[in-house]
């Protein structure tokens, strides 16, 4: 009877789960990694899809508009590419060594009795790298990547992949159905789950989809935040309910266990 209270009770608080992006949400814009991602996939446009340098620019902040990411919209326009490479080009010669470990983050992270996922539109090895430079591993349950939601994206010959690869294949932020699916696969209930992301659509998606969202790297808010942070080191003063409410939880717990203790003996 004691258990079922107590797992009542755990029920009953506000959140169960954290879910956070990596890239400029885990650390800050002004480390400079994303400006060399966009510098990269630019690169890489050029070098490699032979598209013209001075469309380059354009072109990519165009597809990403419409696509979700770049990379999304250069397939969907028709060019053929392998992930795996795309992938490598632009996350692979990143300066990874410019980022230090946060321990600050670490402890705030292991401090917080909840469940915590990453959900990241990023390749695995490149998400693996930065959770490692900041020395964050073992503080998640779960890391969902690129390859987490496109199983099936290995290409066996360019044609094959033109044949088999509808429009709009590339399941990621900022669509909804990328936020179904991770709530499917990791037992994710979005009422009770706080949402950290760097990105406004990211953060909008994840408000129609019923999580509760904290846009990450500002203070000011807009249009489906609930909570603006400068940096992540913020969240024990943007956020301290998470940390009260699993306190007061926690003691009323331990208060009903003491009692049912004292009243068995
Ligand atoms: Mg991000």
């Amino acid at each position: 009877m004691a258990y079922e209270e107590n797992f009542q009770q755990m029920s009953d608080l506000k959140y169960d789960c954290l879910l956070f992006d990596i890239d400029d949400t885990l650390y800050p814009f002004s480390s400079g990694l994303s400006t060399l991602v966009t510098n990269n996939i630019q690169e890489y446009m050029i070098q490699k899809l032979g598209i013209e340098e001075d469309k380059v620019q354009e072109l990519c902040l165009e597809l990403y508009k419409i696509y979700g990411t770049t990379m999304a919209g250069l397939k969907a326009v028709g060019y053929d590419f392998d992930y795996d490479d795309f992938h490598r080009f632009v996350h692979g010669r990143l300066p990874y060594t410019t980022l230090k470990p946060d321990p600050i983050l670490r402890n705030i992270i292991l401090s917080l009795p909840f469940r915590k996922v990453v959900f990241t539109n990023a390749d695995k090895a490149h998400a693996a790298m930065i959770i490692a430079r900041l020395g964050l591993e073992g503080c998640f349950e779960k890391i969902i990547s690129f390859e987490t939601l496109n199983p099936n994206t290995k290409t066996e010959s360019p044609v094959a992949a033109t044949e088999t690869r509808a429009i709009f294949d590339i399941c990621s932020k900022p669509f909804e159905v990328a936020f179904e699916h991770v709530f499917k696969m990791t037992n994710i209930n979005p009422h009770k789950t706080l949402f950290f992301d760097d990105s406004i659509r990211n953060i909008q998606t994840g408000k129609r989809v019923g999580l509760h969202t904290v846009w990450v790297g500002t203070s000011h808010k807009d249009e489906g935040v609930d909570t603006a942070l400068e940096h992540i080191h913020n969240i024990r003063e943007a956020l301290p309910e998470l940390w009260e409410a699993t306190d007061d939880k926690a003691e009323e717990i331990r208060s009903r266990q003491k009692v049912a203790i004292e009243t068995i003996a």
